[in-house]
């Protein structure tokens, strides 16, 4: 077999057949094939697409190309959960706790900021103390322990994802749903859980900007997990605005705290709790859906999810009284306020742009190896739909001695429109989408 006569083919639109996806993964993995001749293959396939066949047979060889965690000696349904990455999702960090206090076992490799999005990884890191590169041993025995372990995604676990989307990230082949589909699905097939529940992003904060784009790739990932034993459920939610009110790694631990500890913003809350229901009835599936959020609400309003974060933050060497105290975390050197100029309604705040500002904050890198302030970002007052007055605090940038905020300041007062009238604002969840239903809103 030849790369070339593979770019070929792709190039006029033929069909791969297993042998030659796993040539390609396998060979690119192991640097026998140069990057020049697979960036043709990706753009050949970001123009020509994948068969829903072809996108399953390169998960696989993806999946298969390094290291696969074998969870079945822990006991009871292991679940999963996956964002395609959004602004001020602080999801994780509330839902993992959640199920995890409902005895769900929960144990899950993320990864860093990518782009605008954030990283749950990073934001961890805001913890004094807290390890986010476990061992698979250590990361197994939390897991069976506490029942909830985060780690970074190690590099032998789907290794051809990480060479691939580096690839894809400065060829301009991120957005190819194949391609989103198959590096998402295999490393959740080979992180190992049983069960996987996908929060599927579109908007203006999302690589997906449509929904029926969001809808077609969450349809294509159902169908993989479910086609490899892996039931897969993926949630349709909205990115046109942040999801919280934190959009930095720091702000948005103390915000996951706030909502644990039964406050916060009620956007993010209701997605949370919905979520966590619906993961509760992926291990439970006897639990009706009412059930299963009534048990989620009680966890969330008796404290014992906030008692399981804590548990876990301590399990990964964090400082567990910053749970208590989110003064602990610590604070950015300097901040500053945006207020309106008008009265009104607030009508549109663009996720990317604010995800954007935060990172010319500190808060994320432009390069890969840049280092971050873990205090930087930028704190929202209002939301979608809200009446301003002239001069109410519409948001707080954070930064550090050394950043100049002049730029950040100008991009988010555009990113954050007022209207006179009150327009409608996109609910959070669109939809959800499984093999056996699809609620999804069209
Ligand atoms: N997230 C991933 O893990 N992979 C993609 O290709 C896009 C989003």
């Amino acid at each position: 077999m030849r790369m070339v006569d593979l770019i070929e083919k792709k190039k006029l639109a033929g069909v791969h057949d297993a042998a030659e996806l796993r040539y390609i993964v396998d060979g690119y993995t192991a640097g026998a094939i140069p990057d020049y001749q697979m960036a043709a293959w990706l753009m050949a396939v970001r123009l020509r697409t994948l068969s829903r066949e072809e996108t399953v047979e390169l998960t696989l060889a993806m999946a298969e190309s390094g290291s696969q965690l074998d969870l079945s000696h822990i006991a009871g349904v292991k679940v999963d959960k996956h964002s395609t990455g959004g602004v001020a999702d602080t999801t994780t960090l509330i839902v993992t706790p959640l199920v995890a206090a409902a005895g769900v076992k929960v144990a899950k490799m993320s990864g860093r900021g990518l782009g605008f999005t954030g990283g749950t990884i990073d934001k961890l890191e805001s913890i004094p103390g807290f390890r986010t590169a476990l061992t698979i041993d250590e990361f197994v025995g939390q897991v069976q322990r506490i029942g909830l372990a985060i780690t970074s995604q190690t590099p032998d676990i789907a290794p051809a994802d990480g060479k691939i989307y580096a690839l894809r990230d400065v060829t301009a082949t991120v957005d190819s749903l194949p391609l989103i589909a198959a590096s998402v699905m295999s490393k959740k097939i080979a992180a190992g859980a049983d069960k996987i529940l996908l929060d599927v992003k579109y908007g203006s904060g999302a690589f997906m900007k449509t929904l029926t784009e969001a809808e077609e790739l969450a349809l294509l990932m159902v169908d993989i997990g479910d086609g490899v034993g892996r039931e897969t459920l993926a949630m349709i939610s909205s990115m046109e605005e942040p999801l919280g009110t934190g959009i930095g790694n720091s702000l948005e631990i103390a915000e996951a705290i706030e909502i644990l500890s039964g406050g916060g913003d009620r956007r993010l809350c209701g997605f949370c709790v919905e979520m966590a229901s619906q993961m509760l009835q992926l291990a439970q599936p006897d639990l009706s859906q009412q059930a299963a959020a009534e048990k989620i609400r009680q966890l969330l309003a008796s404290g014992a999810a906030l008692a399981k974060f804590r548990e876990f933050v301590v399990a990964q060497g964090g400082d567990g009284r910053v749970v208590d105290d989110v003064s602990l975390l610590g604070t950015a050197a300097h901040c500053l306020e945006i207020v309106s100029g008008n009265a009104g309604f607030v009508c549109s705040m663009h996720s990317a742009e604010l995800g954007r500002s935060s990172i010319l904050l500190g808060a994320g890198r432009h390069r890969k190896d840049d280092p971050i302030d873990l205090h930087a970002g930028i704190k929202l007052h209002v939301r979608c739909g809200d009446a301003v007055a002239v001069g109410q605090k519409l948001a707080t940038l954070y930064y550090g001695k050394e950043t100049d905020p002049l730029k950040a300041q100008a991009l988010v007062k555009r990113s954050i429109q007022i209207a006179d009238k009150p327009q409608p604002c996109p609910a959070v969840i669109a939809g959800i989408i499984s093999n056996e239903r699809s609620d999804a809103t069209r």
